[in-house]
C-alpha cells in the first residue's frame, strides 16, 4: 500500500514537473516567435520607409511639424508672457495635447505603409502609436522645457524638474509596451520648437499569427504530455495488477495447502484407526475406514489433477474432443448424478427447450463446468439450496442457465471471479473452502468451445451463471 502510494505520488509529481518544463519552453518559443515577427515587421517598416522617403521626398510628417511650428510661435511668445504658476502648467498640457493630437492627426506614414504592406502581400492590419518623448518651445533662443517623458527623463537628469512629466496627467505612456514596433524615431527643430517622438506600430492579428506559429510545438508538447500520462497509467496499472495476481497466488498456495491437508489428515487418522487392535476384528469398520480412505484418496487426486491441469494449459492449447452429444438427455444426466453425488438436500428443477437436439461439444469437458456451477450452488449458499437450471437455442447459440439462491457476489467481486486463482472475500476464507480455480476453468471450458460465460448477482440474492456455446 505504501509502494503503490509512493509511486502514484511519484508518478504525479514527474508529470508536473514535465508539464511546467513544458510551458516554459512553450513560452520560450512563443516569446521567441514573437520577436521574430517583430524584427520582420520592422524590417519591412525600414523598407517601407527608405521606399517612401525616396518616392515622395516626405517621411508622412511635413504637415504636421508645419502646423506645431505655426502653433509654436503663438504659444512660445504666449508662454514667455506668463507668471501665473497654474496658468503656465494649464497652458502647458494645451500645448502638449496639440502636439499630441496633431501628430497623431496630420500624419500621412500610417497610411504609405499601409499601402506599401498591401503591394507586399503582407498583414497591414496595424495600428499606429506616436509617444512624444520631449517638446519644447524656443522663445527667441529662450528654451522653455514643456513635456519630457520619464523614460526620457532618466536619460536627461538635469532637467526633470522644470517640465511636465509623462504619465497619466501627461497624457502619454512612459514605457513602450514590448508588443509595438518602433518604426521611426524622430527629432526635429525649429526657431520655435524642439520636438523628439517615437513612432509605433502593432499588429492587431500578431497573437493569432504567432499562435498559429507555435502551434505545431505546443501540439506536439501536448502530445508528449498525453503519452507520458498514458504510459505512467499504463505502468502503474501493471503493477496494481501485479501486486493483485502477487496476492492471488499467496492466497492460491494457502487455500491449496488447506485444501490438500483436509483430505490427507483424514487419511492419516483412517490409517492410524486400521491399526488399532479394537478394530481389526470388526469387519464393518474396517470396510467404512476402508472406504472413507479410498473418497478422500480419490477426492485428493482430483485436486492435485486439477492444479496439474491447469498448469498444462499454461504451458499448451486447450485440447477439446467434440462428439455429438443429445444436448437434453446429456444435462439431465449430469444433473442426475450430481444429485446422487454432491448435490444431496438441494433442490433442483431443470426446464430445457432446445430447437436443436443434438450439439457437438466435448462431453468430458462441459460435464466438468456443468458440475462446477452446481456444486458451487450448493457450497456458496446458508440455507436450503435451490437451484433451477435451463437450456434453450438462441441466435445459433446453446444457452444453459443455472441459478441459485446461495450468498451472491458482490459488483465488485462479479469482475473477477473468472480470473485463476480469484476468491470473493467473505471474510472467512476458510468458511467456504476452494482454490478459486472453479470458475476459471469454466471459462476456460466455455472459451474453447467458442462461447462464454456470464454471472449476474445479487449479494444475499442468489447468482445467475450463464454459459452460451455454438452450435
Ligand atoms: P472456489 O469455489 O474454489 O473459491 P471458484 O472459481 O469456483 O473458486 O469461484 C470463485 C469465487 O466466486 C468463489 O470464491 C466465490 O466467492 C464466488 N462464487 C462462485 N460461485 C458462486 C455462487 N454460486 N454463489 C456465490 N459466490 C460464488
Amino acid at each position: 500500500m505504501k509502494k503503490r502510494n509512493a509511486v502514484l505520488i511519484l508518478g504525479i509529481v514527474s508529470i508536473i514537473i514535465l508539464i511546467t518544463v513544458q510551458v516554459i519552453i512553450l513560452r520560450g518559443v512563443y516569446q521567441g516567435k514573437s520577436e521574430m515577427f517583430n524584427l520582420r515587421y520592422r524590417l519591412y517598416s525600414q523598407d517601407a520607409l527608405t521606399a517612401i522617403s525616396r518616392r515622395f521626398s516626405t517621411d508622412g510628417f511635413d504637415t504636421a511639424r508645419m502646423m506645431i511650428n505655426n502653433y509654436s510661435e503663438k504659444a512660445s511668445r504666449e508662454i514667455a508672457a506668463m507668471t501665473d504658476t497654474a496658468k503656465l502648467s494649464a497652458k502647458r498640457k494645451d500645448v502638449i495635447f496639440f502636439v499630441n493630437k496633431v501628430l497623431n492627426q496630420e500624419q500621412d506614414l500610417s497610411q504609405f505603409l499601409s499601402d506599401y504592406f498591401e503591394r507586399r502581400r503582407i498583414d497591414k492590419n496595424f495600428n499606429h502609436k506616436i509617444v512624444v518623448n520631449y517638446f519644447e518651445l524656443i522663445n527667441n533662443d529662450h528654451r522653455i522645457p514643456i513635456f519630457i517623458s520619464e523614460e526620457y527623463a532618466t536619460r536627461l537628469p538635469g532637467r526633470r524638474d522644470t517640465v511636465q512629466r509623462g504619465g497619466p496627467q501627461g497624457g502619454f505612456r512612459p514605457l513602450r509596451h514590448v508588443s509595438e514596433i518602433l518604426v521611426k524615431s524622430d527629432r526635429s527643430e525649429t526657431n520655435y520648437y524642439r520636438l523628439d517622438f517615437d513612432y509605433f506600430i502593432d499588429f492587431r492579428d500578431k497573437q493569432k499569427v504567432v499562435m498559429r506559429e507555435t502551434a505545431a510545438s505546443l501540439f506536439l508538447s501536448t502530445l508528449s504530455i498525453i503519452v507520458v500520462v498514458i504510459l505512467f497509467l499504463i505502468t502503474y496499472k501493471n503493477l496494481m495488477e501485479e501486486k493483485r495476481l502477487s496476492n492471488l497466488k499467496t492466497d492460491f498456495i494457502n487455500n491449496m495447502t488447506h485444501e490438500l491437508k483436509t483430505p490427507l489428515s483424514t487419511i492419516t487418522v483412517a490409517g492410524k484407526t486400521l491399526l488399532l487392535p479394537q478394530i481389526r476384528g470388526n469387519d464393518g469398520k474396517i470396510v467404512e475406514t476402508a472406504r472413507m480412505i479410498s473418497k478422500q484418496s480419490v477426492h485428493l487426486n482430483q485436486l492435485i489433477n486439477m492444479i496439474l491441469e491447469i498448469s498444462m494449459w499454461e504451458r499448451t492449447q486447450f485440447q477439446i474432443d467434440k462428439k455429438k452429444v443429445k444436448i437434453e438427455d446429456f444435462l439431465r444426466d449430469i444433473v442426475e448424478s450430481f444429485r446422487s453425488g454432491g448435490g444431496n438436500g438441494a433442490t433442483i428443477t431443470q426446464n430445457y427447450n432446445f430447437t436443436n437436439p443434438e450439439i457437438e461439444l466435448d462431453a468430458v469437458y462441459i460435464t466438468t463446468l456443468i458440475n462446477n456451477l452446481l456444486s458451487n450452488a450448493v457450497k456458496y449458499c446458508d440455507k436450503e439450496p435451490v437451484i433451477s437450471i435451463e437450456g434453450f437455442s438462441q441466435d445459433n447459440n446453446i444457452h444453459i442457465r443455472v441459478a441459485d439462491n446461495g450468498i451472491g457476489i458482490g459488483k465488485n467481486d462479479q469482475k473477477h471471479v473468472f480470473d485463476k486463482f480469484y476468491r470473493a472475500s467473505t471474510g472467512n476464507i476458510h468458511k467456504y473452502k476452494g482454490l478459486g480455480l472453479g470458475l476459471y476453468y469454466v471459462k476456460k471450458i466455455a472459451e474453447a468451445h467458442g462461447g462464454d460465460v456470464t454471472v449476474s448477482s445479487k449479494p444475499g440474492k442468489g447468482s445467475i451463471f450463464t454459459v452460451t456455446i455454438p452450435y
